[in-house]
């Protein structure tokens, strides 16, 4: 068994403030990469601001990240950083924002062009990077990866790499208060699926099992709220960015599944929210794994609060209301293009073309 997760995690109520000296080691000069408001309505920006400030760094700002940014946005945020000599950079917001800061630190150091981009040989260290997650879902403050559109294969491309482990994360739970119930939801199952998804991979192992049953546990204590209630306590939201982090540190070890690799195609053909697309599918593969005999499914749903897997579709068809269609012919072109991802290695049983596709169909009725 292998376990590398070099990110510091400082997790708690007005980290930032507190922690401000944290800032100091990694330099005079931050880029702050973010998307156009969050950070502001949130008070994240501000309290970053105050502790760079409080440390004399001076700092530049790109709050162009759009969800599920391009290679021309981390290509355009990279020569800002380059220009203005950035020592770090700092990303805030969601799993967009936090991924493109990833990349932007790599583009500091490294050249690469738009058309091959994907194939880029990462060989340079990039600028340290620091992670202040405001949403709770995507768990990128801990994981090797930076997730971006690629036309290319007219799906979303990982670039893996240990180099991009951000050196801190800033975990406030503060900052997620002011999310829509929408956004609260769906970056929730992101955080769900991430951890079902690294239980069930080829690449468990017994510490990661640890770590995603627990968030898992979490997680169930959590989404009965989305149905009872508008307002999600602070109490909940906290357990939920600690139940994201855990789903981070899991699929940084395992990578994630056949789950993911299908949702990128709802989010890229159909413009569905990345959590959501996890969500809407994760009953239909959770069923099928288990009709192939895959024995821990039930142990996940049990750990979720659920006693079977027609009580999980029940909860789940609550859970999100009407359901976006599909057709047959976009489930198979789907499921082909699913069928090309790495993501495929570390699902647990063999997917073809047609059950692929059947969950696709299945899921979207
Ligand atoms: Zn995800």
């Amino acid at each position: 068994m292998q376990y590398y997760m070099p990110t510091k995690i400082v997790f708690g109520q007005g980290v930032i403030e507190s922690g401000f000296d944290l800032f100091k080691q990694y330099g005079k000069k931050a880029l702050i990469v973010t998307g156009r408001n969050s950070s502001k309505k949130n008070g994240s920006l501000e309290d970053i601001i105050k502790a760079l400030d409080k440390n004399k760094i001076t700092y530049s700002v790109f709050d162009e990240v759009e969800s599920n940014p391009s290679v021309e946005t981390v290509q355009r945020g990279g020569g800002l950083a380059i220009k203005e000599k950035a020592d770090f950079i700092i990303g805030v917001g969601g799993g967009s924002p936090l991924d493109a800061a990833k990349v932007i630190a790599l583009l500091t150091k490294n050249k690469a062009n738009d058309e091959n981009f994907f194939q880029t040989e990462w060989k340079e260290d990039p600028l340290p990077m620091i992670a202040v997650p405001t949403t709770a879902g995507t768990g990128s403050e801990v994981t090797p990866y930076a997730i971006l559109t690629n036309p290319g294969i007219e799906s979303k491309s990982s670039i893996v790499s240990e180099k991009i482990f951000p050196a801190v994360a800033f975990l406030d739970a503060s900052y997620t208060q002011t999310l829509l119930r929408e956004i609260t939801l769906n970056t929730a199952l992101d955080a769900l699926s991430h951890s079902v998804e690294g239980f069930l991979s080829t690449r468990a192992s017994d510490f990661t099992n640890l770590t995603a049953l627990e968030s898992i546990r979490i997680l169930g204590e959590i989404f009965p709220f989305f149905l009872e209630s508008k307002d999600i306590p602070f109490q909940m939201r906290e357990k939920l960015l600690y139940a994201s982090l855990l789903g981070g540190m899991v699929i940084a070890q395992t990578g994630t599944t056949a789950l993911h690799a299908m949702g990128y195609s709802l989010t890229y053909f159909k413009n569905i929210d990345h959590g959501r697309a996890n969500g809407l599918l994760m009953a239909e593969y959770l069923d099928f794994l288990k009709s192939r005999k895959v024995n821990q499914v039930d142990l996940a749903l049990k750990t979720f609060g659920v006693a079977t897997i027609q009580d999980f579709k029940l909860f789940f068809d609550h859970l999100l209301g009407v359901k976006e269609k599909i057709t047959e012919k976009e489930s198979l072109y789907y499921a082909k293009i699913t069928l090309k991802t790495r993501n495929m290695n570390f699902t647990l049983k063999t997917m073809g073309e047609k059950e692929l596709s059947e969950i696709y169909l299945n899921s979207l009725k």
